[in-house]
């Protein structure tokens, strides 16, 4: 005989257990009357994951099972959580009705909610998308889909390419969830987690070639190269098997190149700060939270669709343009418009909702109100002076007999529940109608019965009330019940105070008016239902619809913050110069809080100089001129106006940047190790069409090897790429490579001395600077006289040994200083403002003319002689005298300071 050691469980919790075997990788919420309930390792973790009470349950093991549960009505909230937190949970359902059931009730999963599917909207953030990706591996490469299953948007796309292309593309996406081919997930898996918050990994195969051409139709699948159908089959079956239900919205596939956009990899879109910024990866503060202005939750998602991948076509690009123009001059247009899209939810995830069967009754009228709102937008787009408007919505079909169907068959303000009637408008369906009336009239009976009764009995308390258990009854108090005749009620149930009775008459009337409200509810349900599954039968139309809405308030967002910031019209070109004048970075200007930003024009020719080499001191603007050329350029690729007073902008393939940017510690990567990293994929990807910014080349090793690799990189980029760059270092012996590289000049930045004191003028001037004002910096942050002293000292003692008069940082009167005062002499006396500390209000320097510029190229900048070697090193000595903490110094410290400046004035006296 075997004997098996298999714990004899109940039939419920063998039910449990095979049930969880198709849900290993979720939490199995098993609904249990009231109650979902978790058993064994799901109840331990979750427990602690939701903090809820762990219990145990009898289930025929010797020891209790581990069980925690969850309110029915209250589970959405404990299953954001858990999806918060990146994980899955598989909900389980009665599938028949428990009075039938013989043995233990049918149960079966009828959706798994999983981060990258979840469609509570609670849990979606408007204006953003909440994508899940496929990925698959291709010849020599990978494919990517992407679905967001709340709006219904789907995009595939394959290339050639390493994996690093794969992590750019999954990037622009953010998705919460990876699903794909087995070697592929692992080797993401492999990767450090870039993304800030959990991703749910799972592999999987594709499914049937069968139900994918019931989802999208054969002629959309035969149109997709293999490998993108191996994507989209990979993320259609994953849908299909965590959501079970059909997906009447994910019906389009938007398959697209490459190369069709800018490619702008995840690096550089966190170095500019595209969507989200650097440190606190919020969207406050990033290009995408100065530009959107939009209204409506699916313009918002768009607009980051837009920047995410600017424009390769002149002619989209113009389009764009155009529109953009049109409204920028426009402003009541502009406002019109902007009135007309507040009033319009969000279509897209409404939609979704219908497709997905759980739209209410105020989802409907959501979209309903939003749908008559369409005519008034679309009247004034059409009679635009803009050509690009005008074509949107032409033979736009703006869904008028949906919207009208909506208005005939529900009433205004609809109950949440569409299981508790109150749904369907009058005169829509007779028979409910009849229904109604025969609740109404059963109603008025009774309030007359209630009325006869008092008078019959003198008993003017007597009442007709209802409850779920007896149903109507007649209420007499106990005080009043001698007044009563004996046996005029049948008695029915006894309270403290009061008796309760029916009469056959009363019960006869009860079961018409139950009978008709029952019908009502099932009735009113049945024609919601209706409702809802011809609307989901028209879902392209709304879709396509929705888009045309969401590209009308991406216009009149970037008109208006161009029109607001006092941006230009770009003018784009196919040709190879890049010519800005008077350019901002546009959020590093709209966050000075009143101080003005200072312009910085930008010239970077085939002829001329398609190379800037900027040295000069710390904190003086660098960083932010260079990103500022790389914003307008991307600016100008997604169609919008850009921060100059005027610029010139060729199409650019790609922008790559390397930008200061924090050590990839998580990443297991330092510094140095990320930026060359970095560089090497510039080498290989940059064309002559590129941009390339690099912020502190060679940085982070030996100063000898450092310079030698940022000369080498320059010397490749002048030579080999033939791009157009700006590099900024802090090596100024790297000046002399202008002399060499023909394409190559020097700039910095302009600061202006006073004694002590360092003011950072933020222009860009021609030449090379002398000092990189790092000790000066130092003492601005705060560091202690003591050591501030200290690093002057060895600062010039090593200047001093290398025979160096300049460049030492030490305030002091440079070629630099004067070219910068040749440059204040040129543009004015506003320059002259010390702004750190004495700020400019921004109403004293608009308009933008105001805000002076000196001209990189300009040509009155004189080159002043050189200081003779003995007196820079008096005035750097006076300098350290000056700063010397002789309270804080023994008698015998101040006379070895003493000592060695002797011996250093004595070595360069001669
Ligand atoms: P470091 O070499 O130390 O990294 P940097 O030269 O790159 O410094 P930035 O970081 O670009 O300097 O600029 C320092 C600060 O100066 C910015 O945070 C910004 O507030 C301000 N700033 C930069 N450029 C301008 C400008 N053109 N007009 C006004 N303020 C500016």
């Amino acid at each position: 005989m075997i004997i098996s050691d298999k714990p004899a469980y109940t039939p419920m919790i063998m039910q449990y257990l095979s049930i969880k075997e198709q849900a290993q990788d979720a939490f199995l919420f098993f609904r249990l009357g009231d109650f979902y309930e978790m058993f064994f390792d799901d109840a331990i973790n979750a427990s602690r994951e939701l903090d809820i009470t762990l219990t145990g349950r009898e289930g025929g093991s010797k020891e209790k099972i581990p069980m925690c549960g969850v309110p029915y009505h209250s589970a959405e909230g404990y299953i954001s959580r858990l999806i918060e937190k990146g994980f899955k949970v598989a909900i389980c359902e009665q599938v028949e009705d428990p009075a039938a059931a013989k043995g233990v009730v049918r149960r079966e999963i009828v959706r798994v909610v999983t981060p990258g599917t979840v469609m509570e909207t609670k849990a979606l953030e408007g204006k953003s998308n909440n994508f899940m990706v496929a990925v698959a591996e291709a010849n020599e490469g990978y494919a990517i889909s992407a679905c967001d299953l709340s709006t219904g948007e789907l995009y595939v796309t394959s290339f050639t390419g390493s994996l690093t292309l794969l992590l750019d593309e999954i990037n622009v996406y953010l998705p919460s969830e990876i699903v794909g081919d087995e070697r592929v997930i692992a080797e993401l898996q492999k990767q450090p987690n870039q993304w800030n918050r959990p991703i749910v990994y799972t592999h999987r195969m594709p499914m049937a070639q069968e139900r994918l051409m019931e989802q999208y139709g054969e002629a959309a699948l035969q149109a997709l190269p293999a490998a993108r159908q191996r994507a989209v089959s990979l993320l259609t079956g994953y849908l299909d098997d965590t959501q079970k239900r059909s997906l009447g919205h994910v019906r389009t596939i938007r398959s697209y190149e490459p190369n069709q956009y800018m490619i702008v990899d995840q690096f550089t879109r966190r170095n500019l700060e595209l969507v989200e910024t650097v440190q606190e990866r919020s969207k406050k503060g990033s290009l995408l939270w100065l530009l959107d202005q939009t209204e409506t939750a699916m313009g918002g998602r768009l607009l980051r669709r837009w920047i995410d991948k600017p424009l390769l076509s002149l002619a989209q690009i113009e389009e764009r343009l155009e529109a953009v123009d049109k409204l920028y001059n426009d402003y009541i247009l502009r406002e019109d418009l902007r009135a007309d899209l507040k009033e319009i939810y969000d279509l897209e995830r409404l939609v979704g909702r219908v497709a997905y069967g759980n739209a209410n009754g105020r989802d409907l009228i959501a979209l309903k109100t939003s749908l008559q709102c369409v005519p008034a937008l679309t009247e004034r787009c059409a009679s635009s002076e803009s050509d690009t408007l005008r074509s949107l919505v032409r033979e736009l079909d703006a869904c008028a007999d949906l919207a009208e169907l909506i208005e005939t068959v529900l009433v205004d303000e609809p109950p949440v529940s569409i299981r508790e009637g109150s749904l369907i408008r009058a005169g829509y369906d007779s028979y409910l109608d009849q229904l109604r009336e025969a609740s109404t009239g059963g109603k008025q009976w009774l309030a007359e019965l209630e009325r006869r009764e008092r008078e019959a009995t003198g008993i003017r308390t007597l009442k007709i009330g209802y409850n779920k258990v007896f149903g109507y009854y007649l209420e007499v108090t106990k005080a009043n019940l001698p007044q009563l005749p004996e046996g005029r009620y049948e008695r029915k149930q006894t309270l403290a105070n009061a008796e309760r009775f029916v009469t056959p008459e009363l019960k006869e009337k009860e079961r018409l008016i139950l009978e008709a409200e029952d019908k009502m509810v099932d009735l009113e349900y049945q024609r919601f239902i209706e409702l809802r599954d011809h609307l989901a039968e028209h879902l392209h139309r709304l879709q396509r619809l929705a888009e045309v809405i969401a590209t009308i308030d991406v216009y009149q967002s970037l008109a208006s913050v161009s029109a607001e910031h006092r941006f230009s019209r770009p003018e784009v070109t196919e040709g190879y110069d890049l010519i800005i004048r008077e350019g901002r970075h546009p959020v590093v200007e709209a966050v000075l809080n009143g101080r003005a930003f200072i312009a910085n024009g930008t010239e970077l020719q085939r002829d001329e100089a398609a190379m800037l080499l900027i040295t000069g001191p710390n904190m003086a603007g660098k960083s932010t001129y260079m990103r500022q050329v790389a914003l307008i350029c991307i600016l100008a690729q997604i169609g919008c106006f850009v921060p100059a007073r005027s610029a010139t902008v060729p199409l650019t393939d790609r922008i790559f940047t390397r930008i200061g940017a924090a050590d990839d510690l998580i990443g297991g990567q330092s510094t140095f190790m990320v930026e060359m990293k970095d560089i090497q994929v510039m080498t290989e990807k940059a064309t002559a069409r590129s941009l390339i910014i690099i912020d502190e080349l060679g940085r982070g090793t030996s100063t000898a090897e450092g310079m030698a690799i940022a000369q080498a990189v320059i010397e490749f980029v002048h030579r080999e790429i033939g791009c157009k760059a700006l590099v900024s270092t802090h090596f100024h012996e790297l000046a002399h490579l202008s002399e060499s590289l023909p394409s190559l000049a020097n700039a910095s930045m302009a600061v202006k001395e006073s004694g002590e004191d360092v003011t950072f003028l933020r222009k860009l001037v021609p030449g090379a600077a002398s000092s990189s004002y790092g000790i000066y910096c130092a003492r601005l942050a705060g560091l202690p006289e003591q050591i501030i002293g200290r690093a002057y000292e060895l600062l010039h003692a090593s200047s001093v040994e290398l025979g160096e008069a300049g460049g030492i940082g030490i305030p002091q009167t440079t070629a630099h200083d004067e070219a910068a005062a040749a440059s204040e002499r040129q543009t004015g006396s506003q320059t002259s403002q010390v702004w750190e500390s004495a700020p400019v209000p921004a109403s004293q320097t608009e308009p933008v003319a105001d805000v002076m510029q000196l001209s990189m190229f300009g040509t009155e900048i004189m080159a002043p002689a050189p200081k003779s070697k003995k007196t820079a090193q008096a005035e750097q000595l006076a300098e350290q005298l000056k700063q010397l903490d002789l309270f804080n110094m023994t008698p015998m410290q101040a006379m070895q300071w003493l000592n060695e400046m002797k011996q250093k004035l004595g070595n360069t006296a001669n």
